[in-house]
Formats: structure tokens, sequence, C-alpha cells
């Protein structure tokens, strides 16, 4: 099932998700309508709390479907190594329409969970780095506007605003 994505300015996008304790039947059927949202939308990833759930979860797959091998799921993910620096044009499904150049690690291993509840590493260099800890970001209820500075920022929130206040966000 397709999950509305909760848009900036949505009050769970800014609150820090809690780990998952047990992997029961609704966390399987949330990781499917995830990864079935992700791929509508379409989008490379996407976090528990954009579809409104206040849990550490996200779906990722950079290849958009195109490589079966690409998809994952982490649960309860945690930044293991992130190092060097790389800047690249990216947006977000919970931002539509905007992209900012974001400073992110150059490679980075995320570890945590697969849906069978057994620990993995993930890691990625360039695009995927940059998802990984995107979506890192999402569980600790950060945006990647957060990362952007000065007169870039302040011109993507008033013209997010501005659709608030005319009713088209
Ligand atoms: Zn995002």
């Amino acid at each position: 099932m397709i999950r509305p994505i909760t848009r900036h300015g949505g009050a769970i996008l800014r609150q820090k998700a809690c780990p998952v304790q047990k992997l029961t039947a609704d966390i399987q059927k949330l990781i499917d309508d995830m990864i079935e949202t992700m791929y509508a939308a379409p989008g490379i990833g996407l976090a528990a709390p954009q579809v409104g759930v206040g849990l550490r979860v996200f779906v990722m797959d950079v290849s958009s479907g195109r490589s079966s091998g690409d998809l994952h799921v982490m649960i309860n993910p945690e930044m293991v190594i992130h190092e060097g620096v790389q800047s690249f044009e990216e947006g977000c499904l919970s931002v539509p329409n905007f992209q900012a150049t974001v400073p992110r690690p150059k490679r980075a291993i995320v570890r945590g969970l697969n849906r069978e509840g057994k620990s993995y590493e993930i890691e990625g260099t360039g695009l995927s780095a940059r998802a990984l800890q995107h979506e890192l970001d999402h569980l600790d209820g950060s945006l990647f506007l957060d990362r952007l500075r000065g007169v870039k920022k302040e011109l993507i929130l008033r013209r997010i605003n501005k659709l608030k206040r005319t009713g088209q966000w």
C-alpha cells in the first residue's frame, strides 16, 4: 500500500525516531509499504517518519529498482564510519521540487538490522554514501535543508512558506 508522504512542516519529521523493539507483522507491513511508496514516488530512499511513523527504519535503493541487489532495508541503523566530503545537488520526497547542494561524506558505513532481524552493514560511496546519511538524518528529525547555510536556505524556506500560505503544499 502506498502511504502518503509527510512534507516539510509535519511535526513527525522533526522528532527523533524510536528504535524498533520487535519485528512484528505491523513492522513488516510498514517496510513493504515504504518500499512501494519509495518506488512509486519515485525516490531512492525513504525513512519511516516520512510516512508518519516515528520508528528507526529506512529503505533505500539508489538504482530506483533497476538492480535487485540494491534494495536495502535498515532497522535501527547506526553510522559506523563516515569519511571525506562531497558536495552534490540533493532533494527529498518531503521537500518536493526543491534541490540544493549539500556537503556529505564521500564514504559511509551504516550498520543495522535487516527485516529478518539480522545485523548487517551497508558500505556506500558517492550517491549511496549521501543517501545513507540523508536517511539517517531523517531518523534524528533532520532534513537536508538544515545542512544548508545562508541565502539559498532562506530562499527555499521562503518559497515553501509561500506555498503553505497559498494552500499548495
Ligand atoms: Zn528525505
